[in-house]
């Protein structure tokens, strides 16, 4: 007999050589019905895979990040099976799942293929499906498995082949089509039920361009057709919220290739938007005890290999940069990092001083291929809103509470309200991989699952996933339209305080080694307002609109009116902007529309005899007339409700 252990940690016996679906079936029917794929011990398995060994075994449906690759996977043998069928002397090389469905790579060997075809392709793909094969893992000796392909005249295949271990090679069959695959599949073809091929590309052979060229197959498949109609519609709505689209129409940052590929440009609207968010972390880090500090664009080539990131990135990044004199060598800084442990050795520290927070919006340069380039999500400059705690083991408890009430404050003030974390912790098979005492890790491992529970998160633990230096704590928000994105981490170090000497004096006099926490809630400046446009489709929570009321005269006769309010909102601290051209007021309704303005005051005739103002919502209500007072009120308190102070435990 082997035991199985559970998530939930309970224990079963089962025969040895007990298939995945009958451990899933001893739990229920309905799971058994509902699970696409399985770990034991950590390891990908099938449903018809046996077990016969004790451990630990995890099971994936739909709703699992897991169930769905083994589904996008088995559905690029689908559609390499349906490819083969419309183009027999095509010779297919990889077809990988991906984070939204799957591709296949295929060299289409002299015949041509274009998005017209799609149609028919998805329609026999379906057919395919329907038969509803089961997908086959079998092992073949490598000689026969090169003999396979060189028949097909493959050579791509054969290359990879020839890459792998001699002995044997695992293929998988379904219906009586095969390929070269490791495993990792769904049952059977049935359980696909909607396909969409969504487009095709160009890709070199093993991503280099002096290979041949291949043709790649980007496709997307479901278990309902319900769903892939859902999908469409987010794809059509995220196109609608791109950050791209938004950030034009709100004038809030462009490009400009004389400037640089990757180097943004941050326009009067958008620096307002960037300097309104930094001094809303600025305040609550004030709170929280940070120290503001500030250091250079450039640190010398001698700095980054102290800090380890010259050895690291040096050969992947911008080049050095040299002086015309001196024989000195500088470079971009790629990390704030090392400079922030210059500060801390500025002057002798002690156990007194710690916890010291140093923080800085610090600009970073880092090279990537203008290709990956995307937006602000992916750009070659950006702002980290940067910071390092330096701290006593024993304070990194403390610390992680108090930076996970800074995240969550950050999450709540713009409306992200639902977030996961993930706690990555060290392989505790490998002990050897990572730096600092074992006693540190545990404290520090501990330190952040209590902070974790303690502040109610929804987390999961991943062994095996922290740094060789630390582990950590990644947040992953969920934006409006349901798609993840990674916010806010928080990672121990011991591995900069060891490169930088840091040290500070204990209670007896004796030099000690400080730990390093580096985090930062938005990640970084660009990427942050990327995803918040996504997220909120550019209408930003009241305190963070960089206009909050456009005033509009009905004529030019009402302008001093317009003016004397302009007046009053602004002596109380309200963004107001005043639009007195000569224009209809239907004109400037939907100019401010487009502008997602949250407030419109309209005054004409009436106003003025009345002493009073008119407001209008964006995309909304009507408020009607009112005092001014009560206007300032209503903001007043909308602002604060959405953003209270923030208050350190
Ligand atoms: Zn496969
Ligand atoms: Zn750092």
């Amino acid at each position: 007999m082997i035991s199985i252990i559970f998530p939930d940690s309970s224990v079963k016996k089962f025969e040895k050589g007990t298939k995945v679906i009958d451990v899933a079936k001893s739990i229920s029917e309905g799971l058994a019905r509902k699970v696409l794929s399985a770990s034991f011990n950590e390891e990908i398995y099938e449903l018809e895979s046996e077990i016969h060994l004790d451990g630990n075994i995890k099971f994936y449906t739909w709703d699992d990040n897991e169930g769905k690759q083994a589904f996008w996977h088995s559905s690029a043998h689908i559609l390499a099976q349906t490819i083969k069928f419309f183009y027999p002397k095509s010779k297919l090389t990889i077809g990988p799942s991906i984070e939204n469905g799957f591709y296949y790579d295929v060299d289409f060997a002299g015949e041509s293929i274009s998005e017209k075809d799609f149609q028919k392709i998805e329609a026999k793909f379906l057919e395919f499906a329907r038969e509803d094969n089961k997908f086959k893992l079998k092992s073949i000796p490598k000689t026969d498995a090169l003999e396979f392909y060189k028949n097909e005249n493959n050579e791509y295949k054969i290359e990879l082949i020839e890459g792998l271990e001699d002995g044997t090679i695992t293929f998988c069959d379904h219906s009586d089509f095969t390929d070269l695959c490791k495993g990792g599949h769904i049952p059977s073809t049935g359980i696909v039920k909607a396909v969409k091929l969504l487009n095709i590309a160009g890709a070199y052979w093993r991503g280099d361009e002096k290979n041949n060229q291949l043709t790649r197959i980007y496709g997307i498949t479901f278990p309902k057709q319900k769903l892939l109609t859902e999908y469409l519609e987010l794809v059509e709505k995220a196109k609608e919220r791109d950050h791209r689209k938004i950030g034009k129409e709100l004038e809030l940052f462009t490009f400009s290739s004389k400037v640089g590929n990757g180097l943004p440009l941050w326009l009067p609207n958008g620096t307002e938007l960037r300097d309104l968010l930094q001094g809303f972390l600025e305040d609550a880090q004030r709170r929280a005890g940070y120290k503001k500090v500030m250091s250079s664009h450039i640190g010398s080539k001698e700095l980054y290999e102290t800090s380890g990131h010259y050895e690291k990135y040096g050969a992947d990044s911008f080049q050095p940069i040299f002086t015309p004199n001196d024989s000195e060598t500088f470079i971009l800084r790629p990390m704030n990092c090392p400079h922030h442990c210059e500060i801390y050795n500025a002057k002798p520290q002690s156990y007194r001083d710690l916890p010291l927070r140093l923080a800085e919006f610090g600009t970073v340069y880092r090279y990537e291929q203008s290709g990956e380039l995307h937006g602000l999500s992916r750009v070659r400059g950006f702002t980290v809103d940067d910071a390092h705690i330096f701290c006593t083991p024993e304070q990194v408890d403390s610390e992680f509470k108090n930076t996970i009430d800074l995240v969550l404050y950050v999450f709540k003030s713009l409306g992200f309200d639902n977030f996961s974390a993930q706690v990555s912790l060290r392989d505790p098979n490998n002990p050897d991989k990572y730096i600092g005492s074992d006693k540190n890790w545990e404290i520090s491992e501990q330190a952040i699952l209590n902070s974790a529970k303690e502040k109610e998160l929804e987390f999961n633990v991943e062994y095996g996933e922290a740094a060789f230096y630390g582990p950590k704590l990644d947040f992953m928000v969920k934006d409006a339209l349901g798609r993840s994105w990674q916010l806010g981490t928080i990672q121990v170090d011991y591995n900069l305080p060891e490169r930088f000497d840091l040290t500070y004096k204990g209670s007896n006099n004796e030099d000690l080694r400080p730990v390093m926490i580096h985090r930062a809630p938005f990640g970084s400046m660009e990427r942050f307002v990327a995803i918040l446009l996504e997220h909120t489709g550019g209408v930003f929570p009241l305190w963070l609109a960089t206009t909050q009321v456009e005033i509009l005269i009905v004529s030019e006769n009402y302008k001093n009116y317009g003016k004397k309010v302009l007046n009053i909102l602004e002596n109380h601290e309200i963004r107001a902007h005043l639009d007195d051209r000569n224009e209809t007021v239907g004109k400037k309704i939907r100019e401010s529309e487009i502008k997602k303005i949250p407030f419109m005051i309209v005054v004409g005739e009436n106003e003025v005899k009345n002493d009073t103002i008119s407001i209008r919502r964006h995309h909304g209500d009507d408020l009607g007339e009112m005092k001014i007072e009560k206007f300032i009120d209503i903001i007043k308190k909308e602002v604060s409700d959405c953003i209270p102070k923030f208050n350190i435990n």
